[in-house]
């Protein structure tokens, strides 16, 4: 069950390195205020980080984020507690909010960003450019999809113009109103590939994320959660399992990280 969600020998043997009685490993799929939902072998449970994790965090970028392997103690009431965040192999991070130099994570241990750009009027090579630096710096490997190209009536030229700015990367013009446009992606989301996507607002990130669920995430996978106050809310998932054994993740603050890189106070 682990392997659907990506786990591999390379975090197995970080894992290993924590090796102790009632630890288990897990992943984060889902984060809310102070409380984590985590998938291990035997299925989800609520999870919060341990007080030593805390005692030793030197930054927010400490704390689990959506994507991270974790060292978990399962509890059989209550909470389970996260103990330790192992190494990742990727992370889009953006500024703590109140503190400008804190890195908080937004996502960990992507493998494939897809950088979105749109084939309508906001066509815009610059802005792709300045989303591959991130992509590069995330240690993820970037691959561009330029949506709407049911909208230009060849979107070679544009394919060429962008490969010409990113050499080495992989570039396709997809479209989400065009059936079967989108299973060129698949290839990047292979069983236990984890993927995430990131672009401009209304360049067709929701739309994309919706065809390759094959629902729409947002309105049908409510999920309930509580949060530190005791309060209860319902968040939609943050990582989903595509049919392709691919893992999707899409959270509210790669959302905002798209508005931070590209909005007008920042880069
Ligand atoms: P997001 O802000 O990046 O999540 O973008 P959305 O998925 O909300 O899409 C923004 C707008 O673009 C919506 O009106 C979509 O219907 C439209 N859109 C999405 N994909 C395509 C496409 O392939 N072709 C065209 N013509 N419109 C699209």
């Amino acid at each position: 069950r682990l392997e659907q969600y990506g786990w591999n020998p390379r975090i197995a043997a970080a894992f290993a390195e924590h090796a102790a009685p009632n630890r288990v490993p897990a992943r984060v799929v889902l984060e809310h205020t102070h409380i984590y939902r985590v998938v291990t072998a035997d299925g989800e449970t609520l999870a919060r980080v341990s007080g030593r994790l805390r005692h030793h965090a030197t930054s927010r970028a400490d704390f689990p984020a959506v994507g991270d392997w974790v060292v978990l103690e399962p509890v059989s009431n209550g909470d389970a507690r996260i103990h330790a965040v192992l190494p990742r192999i990727s992370r889009f991070s953006r500024r703590a909010a109140g503190d400008a130099n804190e890195e908080q994570v937004v996502a960990a241990n992507i493998d494939t960003i897809f950088l979105v750009g749109g084939l309508d009027r906001d066509f815009n090579p610059r802005r792709l450019e300045r989303y591959l630096v991130v992509g590069w710096e995330s240690g993820a490997t970037p691959v561009i999809v330029l949506n709407k190209a049911d909208l230009v009536d060849d979107p070679q030229p544009f394919v060429n113009e962008v490969q010409a700015l990113a050499p080495g990367v992989d570039v396709h013009a997809v479209s989400t109103r065009t059936p079967g446009s989108l299973d060129v992606l698949k290839q990047y989301l292979g069983f236990g590939r984890t993927a995430a996507l990131l672009g401009s607002s209304g360049v067709g990130k929701s739309s994309i994320v919706n065809k390759l669920v094959g629902y729409d995430l947002l309105r049908t996978q409510d999920v309930r959660v509580t949060d530190s106050r005791g309060r209860h809310t319902s968040t939609s998932r943050q990582m989903v399992l595509l049919d392709s054994g691919g893992i999707l993740i899409d959270t509210p603050g790669m959302r905002e990280l798209q508005l931070w890189e590209t909005g007008e106070t920042a880069l």
